[in-house]
Parts: C-alpha cells; sequence; structure tokens
C-alpha cells in the first residue's frame, strides 16, 4: 500500500490512535520509537526478545518471530504505517505487510540491501548516473566461480553476501589458498569477494525520500572503524574535501530515487587512495533504515534521522536538515563495562557529562559484551577544534583510544 498522510495525534478511521509500526526491537527501533513517540504517535514494535531496547520503550510489543503470521497480522492490525530497523527482516514478511499496510522502505529496497551480490549489481547498474562504482569483485557461489576469480582481485576480502554486519562474515585473503579456505570457512555460502583497496578514509550519507519524490540528506559523514565497528562520526563542513561531499550526496540521491525509495537511506563510501590529492570515491555499501553514522543528527542537526523516518512514512514533509553544532559521535561499546581486570563497572558518566556539549544516549541493554553496542555519546560545539578536543577529553575519561 502506498503512503498516505498521517497526521500526529490523530485517530484513524476505526477510532484507533494512529500507531507506527517497526520490525525489529534494537537501539534503532528505540531511538525511532522515540521519535514518534515525541511527536505525538503511538507505536508498535515487533520482535521476539522481550527485553528489547525498543520493546520496553513502545506503548506496544508484539514478541514474535520476525514471520509468525499471526504476529504481523497483530502488527497490521495495529498499525496504520509499518517501516524497519535492521536490514534482516525477511523481506517476505515486509512484503506480507505492504499489501495491507504502507510498509517503508518497501520490501524490494530490503531486499537488495540484504544481499551484497544484489546491491552491488545496484550499484553497477547506477554507476553512470550516480558517478560512483563499487570495488572490483566477484560473486562465488560455486567452485567454477571460486577458481575463475580473476588474479586481480587478490589480496580481497570475502564477505557473506547475507547476514554480514560489523565485520562479521568476512575473511581477509591474500592467495587463491587462503581464499578457498576463507569460503570453506564461510560455510560455502554465496560471497563475494572485493579487491582490498587502500582506504584514506570513510563517509556515510544519510538521505530521507518521501513518497512523492522529495528528497532531503543529511551533510557527509566522515566515519572511523574500529576492527570492523564504527567507532567514531565527525561531521562538519571541512570533514571532507567538498567537491567528494558533492558527489556523495548526489550517488546517494541518485540510488535513492532509481530504488523509489520511502524513508531513510545510509549509503557508505570510501575514499581510495588513488595517488590524486583527494583520492577517489568509491561505494560500499547501504543500510535501508537510519544508520550509525547519523546518530548525531540527535543533537547536531534542526531534525534527526528517526524524525525523518517518521515524516517519510507518515508523508509528512521532509525538510531539508540544518547543522547548527559542529558534531562528533563516540560510539560505546560493552568493552567500557569492564575494567582492565575484567570486572564490571559504570563507566564515569558524571565525569564525561562535566565536559561542555556532551549528550549520552544509552540502549538500556542490561547485560554489557564485548563489542556489543550499548550507547553513544554525542558531542557538539560551535567549532569543529572544540568538538574534537571535547571528544578527545572524552575518551580520556572512558578509556576509549584518541583519534
Ligand atoms: P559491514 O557490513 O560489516 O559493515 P563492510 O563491507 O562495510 O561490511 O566492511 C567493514 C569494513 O571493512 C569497512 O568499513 C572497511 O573498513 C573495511 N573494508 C571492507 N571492504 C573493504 C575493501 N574492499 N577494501 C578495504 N577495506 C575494506
Ligand atoms: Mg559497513
Amino acid at each position: 500500500m502506498t503512503t498516505t498522510l498521517l497526521l500526529p495525534g490523530s485517530t484513524s478511521p476505526q477510532g484507533q490512535q494512529i500507531t507506527l509500526g517497526v520490525m525489529g526491537g534494537g537501539q534503532l527501533g528505540r531511538m525511532f520509537v522515540h521519535a514518534a513517540q515525541a511527536m505525538g504517535y503511538f507505536t508498535a514494535v515487533l520482535d521476539p526478545d522481550p527485553a528489547s531496547p525498543a520493546g520496553r520503550v513502545s506503548h506496544f510489543h508484539i514478541q514474535t518471530a520476525y514471520d509468525d503470521e499471526q504476529g504481523l497480522a497483530q502488527l497490521m492490525q495495529r498499525c496504520d504505517a509499518i517501516t524497519t530497523e535492521f536490514e534482516n527482516v525477511p523481506a517476505p514478511a515486509l512484503l506480507t505487510l505492504g499489501a495491507h499496510r504502507p510498509v517503508a522502505p518497501a520490501a524490494h529496497c530490503v531486499a537488495v540491501a540484504q544481499d551484497r551480490v544484489k546491491e552491488k549489481a545496484l550499484f553497477v547498474d547506477c554507476a553512470t548516473q550516480s558517478g560512483v562504482t563499487p570495488a572490483p569483485y566477484a560473486a562465488i557461489d560455486t567452485p567454477e566461480l571460486l577458481a575463475a576469480v580473476p588474479a586481480d582481485l587478490l589480496p580481497g576480502i570475502l564477505k557473506t553476501s547475507r547476514l554480514g554486519y560489523d565485520g562479521k562474515g568476512q575473511v581477509r585473503v591474500q592467495t587463491r589458498e587462503e581464499l578457498a579456505a576463507a569460503w570453506d570457512r564461510l560455510g560455502r555460502v554465496p560471497c563475494v569477494l572485493e579487491k582490498m583497496l587502500p582506504l584514506k578514509a570513510e563517509c556515510s550519507v544519510i538521505v530521507a525520500r518521501g513518497a512523492n519524490g522529495d528528497c532531503v540528506n543529511f551533510p557527509v559523514q566522515r566515519n572511523l572503524h574500529v576492527d570492523g565497528i564504527l567507532a567514531v562520526t565527525e561531521v562538519y563542513e571541512e570533514n571532507m574535501p567538498q567537491a567528494l561531499s558533492e558527489k556523495a550526496v548526489t550517488a546517494a540521491k541518485f540510488i535513492a530515487s532509481h530504488l523509489r525509495y520511502v524513508g531513510v537511506l545510509c549509503v557508505e563510501f570510501f575514499i581510495v587512495d588513488d595517488g590524486s590529492p583527494d583520492g577517489a570515491l568509491v561505494v560500499n555499501e547501504m543500510a535501508p533504515r537510519p544508520h550509525n553514522s547519523g546518530h548525531y543528527t540527535q543533537n547536531a542537526s534542526t531534525v534527526s534521522q528517526f524524525e525523518l523516518q517518521v515524516r517519510a512514512m507518515t508523508g509528512l514533509p521532509l525538510v531539508q536538515p540544518r547543522m547548527h553544532s559542529a558534531a562528533i559521535m563516540l560510539n560505546l561499546l560493552g568493552d567500557l563495562w569492564f575494567t582492565a581486570e575484567g570486572q564490571q563497572r559504570t563507566p564515569a558518566w558524571d565525569h564525561v557529562l562535566a565536559l561542555p556539549g556532551t549528550h549520552l544516549h544509552l540502549y538500556g541493554k542490561l547485560d554489557a559484551r564485548v563489542g556489543r553496542k550499548m550507547g553513544h555519546l554525542n558531542i557538539t560545539a560551535a567549532t569543529p577544534a572544540q568538538a574534537k578536543a571535547t571528544a578527545l577529553q572524552a575518551c580520556q575519561c572512558l578509556g576509549l583510544p584518541a583519534f
């Protein structure tokens, strides 16, 4: 079903409060729920985990599997529009929902982002008009394709086509022997082998597109990953060469319009060292939802990525966001909840929050584990230099490495 205007705080023809649903109850769902509720919508979350971060704060929490027919029926009965907070929601479930309710983004968009082979083929299809290409790659799902891999893709990174995230489901390989062993190790599931590129930096662009084709964007986010997980996002005007920023925004908007995308979309890019002063832009992957690299928008922008998701799925106007502060986001992983001796502790938030322009967001996860995303710290300041100085102080308080 297509998006219709759902005004905040209104009631449906059946006399029910307008309710927005989200498939998935993780931190992204939680922040979506917070944004929707702040605007006066009721919310429903479908997630099997009774302790899911979003389920705990939503008006309704349907605790079934994502493909459970009764759970999906309940969600449809409750909700006037539905979105998703993670890309591994089964696409058939979104198709079922989409037959009866507006679903943004649509199943076909999520299906592409779920599958690296399809995603790369999309980027190749778009290349002429988007102005960016993906890293050289080969799809591997048979021993014949494995044997036929061109030599110039090595050294490379073998990535499972589905279900990879935060560097999981990836193996770096130097030789054909290592490639064959890595494919065995990954269970011979469909994969892509990507040529290893010399990265100068990484960045992402978040756009929000409405059903009427209006499309707005946040500025380019410069991202630092550690061990395959996002660690730091920096956003201010000089964080990237202007020409690259413009190119990245144009590409992300083109990809969204090509997919007739509705909702918030994040496109990730590499800046590859090609000998030129700025480097070359290469498109890496996309996320059909608000993204970790956009969390700074909660505190540094006139509108957050979560509010834009709400606006896009309810047919409300999309306004071009304006940054009012330089911003840095630090991801807070479960590692911070342990001392060097492995004792559990609570990080010294009182010290961190004594720093000017710090905004703490914790996801309500009760058990900290190493590598688990527990929250993030947004730092806003009048200038990039001030944001950086405060961020470095925060790192010191928390025992995070300087960046
Ligand atoms: P994930 O789904 O886990 O985020 P990515 O494809 O984004 O998977 O890879 C994770 C990280 O690994 C990237 O952010 C980048 O730092 C590194 N990486 C991935 N592909 C390449 C490549 N072709 N060349 C160099 N580094 C890469
Ligand atoms: Mg990535």
